[in-house]
C-alpha cells in the first residue's frame, strides 16, 4: 500500500456527473488539495453541477478539451500538477452507436493527450518518481463484456471484451494507460466502476429519466422487456473509492468498484414508482407510465462486480444502501 499526497490535481470532466461528485467529496475531506477541473462543457457538462462549493479558493476552472496538447501541457506547468484525474469522457452508450467518432476523438485520443504531457511533464522535464506524481483512470464495468444470470462478477484479472463503441473506446484508453506504465513507468492507477447513480447526473441517464417522466407524468421508457441487469453504487461511494486507490493504491494495478447491488431495470422502475407513490402521490401510481420500448442494438444482459480486492487491499467499502442513496437521489431531482 502507498502513502501518496496529492496537491495540485487537474481533474478532467469535472463539470459532468461523477468528476463534479468527485470535485465535491475532495475539496469537503481533503484540505491539502486544490483543484483545476478542465472540461470541455460539452453537452453532458454544466457549471451549476459545481456552484456553492464548500472550497472555492482552492479550486480553479478551465473550459478546453484534453485532446487539445498545447493547453494541457500549459496547465501542467502553470499550476505544477502532480496528480491527474481522468473522468471526461463521452458516456453514453446510446449516443455511442449513433455517433461513434466523438468517443474515439475523446476517450482515445484525449487519454493519449492527457498521458503524453503527463509524461513529458512529470518524466522528462520534472524527473519526478512515483512518490511525486499520480494519474489515476476512471474506467467502467462495460469493458469487461456481458455476463450471463449464473455468472460470477468481473473481477480485475478477467480479459476484455468490449461490445459497444462505448466500451470499445474505454477499454482502448484504458490499454493505453497500461501501456504507458509498463513502457514508460508512468505511475498508473485505474478503477473500473459499476453503474452510478446520484444527483447532478445528466437527464438522459436510466434513473434521471424514470425520475423526471414521474415527475412530468409521461412515459417511463424501458429497453426490451426490461430485465437487463446493472450493478448500481451511489456516486459518493464511487469517489471516495476513486480518492482511496489515489493515496493508498498500488501503481500499475487496476482496482473493481461496485455496490454488490444487482437489480433488473424493470425492478428499479418499478422501485423509482413506489417512492414517488409515497412522495408525491397521484390518483394513479407512477407504475402506469412504464411501457417497454425497443432493445438498444447489441444491449449487453448483465454487469456485476466483484469488489473484493479494493476491499481487502484497501479497506474500502460502500456506506450508502440503495435505500438511503436512492432516496437522496429523488429528493435532489424533485428539489432541483
Ligand atoms: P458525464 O457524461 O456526466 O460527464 C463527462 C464530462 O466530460 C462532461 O462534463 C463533459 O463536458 C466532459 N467532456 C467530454 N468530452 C470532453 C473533452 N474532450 N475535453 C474535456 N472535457 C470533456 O460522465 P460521467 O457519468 O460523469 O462519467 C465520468 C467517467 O466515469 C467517464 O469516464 C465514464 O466512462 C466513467 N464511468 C461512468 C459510470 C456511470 O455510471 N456514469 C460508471 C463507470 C464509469
Amino acid at each position: 500500500m502507498t502513502n501518496y499526497k496529492p496537491k495540485n490535481m487537474l481533474v478532467t470532466g469535472g463539470a459532468g456527473f461523477i468528476g463534479a461528485n468527485f470535485i465535491r467529496h475532495a475539496l469537503a475531506h481533503e484540505p491539502k488539495i486544490n483543484i483545476i477541473n478542465l472540461d470541455l462543457l460539452t453537452y453532458a457538462g454544466s457549471l451549476k453541477n459545481l456552484e456553492n462549493l464548500s472550497a472555492p479558493e482552492r479550486y480553479h476552472f478551465v473550459q478546453g478539451d484534453i485532446a487539445d496538447n498545447a493547453l494541457i501541457k500549459q496547465i501542467m506547468q502553470q499550476h505544477e500538477i502532480d496528480t491527474i484525474v481522468h473522468f471526461a469522457a463521452e458516456s453514453h452508450v446510446d449516443r455511442s452507436i449513433s455517433l461513434p467518432i466523438e468517443f474515439v476523438k475523446t476517450n482515445l485520443l484525449g487519454t493519449f493527450v492527457l498521458l503524453e504531457a503527463a509524461k513529458s511533464f512529470w518524466l522528462d522535464t520534472k524527473k519526478w518518481d512515483a512518490q511525486r506524481c499520480r494519474f489515476h483512470h476512471i474506467s467502467t464495468d462495460e469493458v469487461y463484456g456481458a455476463l450471463t444470470p449464473e455468472c460470477p462478477g468481473f473481477t480485475e484479472s478477467r480479459a476484455y471484451q468490449p461490445r459497444s463503441p462505448y466500451s470499445a473506446s474505454k477499454a482502448g484508453s484504458d490499454h493505453l494507460v497500461q501501456a504507458y506504465h509498463h513502457t514508460y513507468r508512468l505511475p498508473i492507477t485505474i478503477s473500473n466502476c459499476s453503474n452510478n447513480y446520484g444527483p447532478y447526473q445528466h437527464a438522459e441517464k436510466f434513473i434521471p429519466t424514470v425520475i423526471r417522466s414521474c415527475l412530468n407524468w409521461q412515459a417511463i421508457p424501458v429497453y426490451g422487456n426490461g430485465k437487463n441487469i446493472r450493478d448500481w453504487l451511489y456516486v459518493e461511494d464511487h469517489c471516495a473509492g476513486v480518492m482511496r486507490i489515489i493515496k493508498q493504491g498500488k501503481i500499475g494495478e487496476a482496482y473493481n468498484i461496485g455496490g454488490d447491488n444487482e437489480w433488473e431495470n424493470i425492478k428499479i422502475a418499478e422501485y423509482i414508482c413506489a417512492v414517488m407513490d409515497r412522495l408525491q402521490p397521484r390518483s394513479v401510481s407512477y407504475t402506469s407510465l412504464i411501457q417497454y420500448v425497443t432493445d438498444r442494438p447489441g444491449h449487453d444482459f448483465r454487469y456485476a462486480i466483484d469488489a473484493r480486492k479494493i476491499k481487502m487491499e484497501l479497506g474500502w467499502q460502500a456506506r450508502e444502501s440503495f435505500i438511503s442513496g436512492m432516496e437522496k437521489t429523488i429528493k435532489y431531482y424533485l428539489n432541483n
